[in-house]
């Protein structure tokens, strides 16, 4: 037997929560996010099994845009931080790619010399993230030279929300009247939202939406809804027991004796670890499951194993089934228990676990 740990992608999850967005936000254009290799899921699978239904993809460099294009996507691509550096430019217009301007430097890059073709820009307003974006006071001037420039296709007006995820959130009620505000006198097309702008604020809907989180399964908001609910979980991470073994009341289990058994205790070790992207802080009781079984991790987890309590479990033996998360154990909770978020999770999925997809069938 080959080291068991799989990442199993499933493909028509993904699929069905486009849909969902699609369904939540009716006529709106959809930018699929699919940057860092779609969020651990693979890019150009992922590219792939939407390229029919969505209306574009967005990406975080030259290099994750151009796997794309060489993999034979022709859809809009989108870079969500524009240029790092201007000699990229050439590179961008040969692969005919969008560029976000978040900054007067960019903007210069644009309009110092006339391009061989034109290029679809999207202007990056700062409404309160205080990340990247054009302050207030410069819009009106970067928006006029972008504009009137002959090479330059838009721009469309875009802001990103810092506490969407939160419904009712007064900073983000701040943040839409203030992109109304900034916007107003601006024609042109129209992006606010992530996937919890998308499931949360429908105010905020604009005419593009960019969901990433929530075409890969997990929640993007701090609660659920009957919406959320719907969601698919598109990766199941799992291994397989690799030994068992029984341990005395007051023995200790791995580096540090973290875990100390209060009875009895019949403990499995699964093949994953935080080398595999299973997260080290991970406490004792996050939840496993252990052939269709929910236990619990217990002890320090460790390179390339982790230990679980089998003690209501009697019949596991090695070869059986983990599933770290996935379908039974749902990565939002395993987030949860380690104090980090599902997007950690699955971009932290190391190189080392095989992706496997599964394409057809519900
Ligand atoms: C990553 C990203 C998104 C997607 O966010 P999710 O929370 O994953 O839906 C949308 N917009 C921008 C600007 C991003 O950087």
């Amino acid at each position: 037997m080959t080291r068991p740990i799989y990442a199993d992608i499933n493909l028509p999850a993904i699929r069905a929560n486009h849909r969902l967005a699609q369904a939540l936000a009716p006529g709106r254009h959809i930018l699929s996010v699919i940057k860092a290799n779609a969020y651990g899921h693979g890019a150009a699978q992922v590219a792939r099994c939407l390229q029919d239904e969505t209306d574009g993809f967005a990406l975080a460099s030259c290099a994750e845009a151009l796997e794309l294009r060489d993999s034979g996507i022709r859809k809009p691509l989108l870079l969500l931080e524009g240029l790092f550096d201007p000699n990229e430019l050439e590179i961008a217009i040969a692969a005919d790619l969008a560029l976000v301007v978040h900054s007067r430097q960019q903007m210069h890059w644009l309009l110092r010399r006339p391009l061989p073709k034109p290029i679809w820009v999207w202007l990056k307003l700062d409404t309160g993230m205080h990340r990247l974006g054009l302050t207030p006071e410069e819009v009106p001037e970067i928006h006029a030279a972008l504009r009137d420039c002959p090479w330059i296709q838009g721009p469309l007006l875009m802001t990103h929300l810092a506490c969407a995820p939160e419904p009712g959130s007064v900073a983000t009620q701040r943040q839409l009247q203030l992109f109304e505000r900034l916007t107003r006198d601006h024609p042109g097309l129209r992006s606010l939202s992530n996937s919890a702008g998308l499931m949360a604020w429908p105010e905020a809907h604009g005419d593009w939406l960019r969901p990433g989180i929530m075409l890969y399964g997990a929640n993007p908001l701090d609660v659920e809804t009957a919406d959320t609910a719907r969601l698919r979980p598109a990766m199941r991470l799992h291994s397989r027991l690799i030994a068992v073994r029984e341990l005395a009341l007051g023995e200790a289990i791995g580096y540090g004796g973290r875990f100390v058994c209060e009875r009895r205790t019949r403990v499995g070790v699964v093949a994953a670890g935080y080398a595999d992207g299973y997260p080290r802080h991970a406490p004792d009781g996050t939840p496993v499951a252990v052939a269709g079984q929910l236990t619990r991790l217990i002890g320090r987890v460790s390179m390339d194993m982790l230990t679980v309590d089998l003690t209501e479990i009697p019949d596991a033996s090695p070869g059986d089934p983990v599933e770290l998360w996935g379908e039974q154990v749902r990565a939002d909770q395993v987030a949860r228990a380690a104090e980090t978020i599902a997007y950690e999770l699955f971009t932290g999925v190391a190189a080392r676990v095989p992706r496997s997809y599964r394409n057809a069938g519900d």
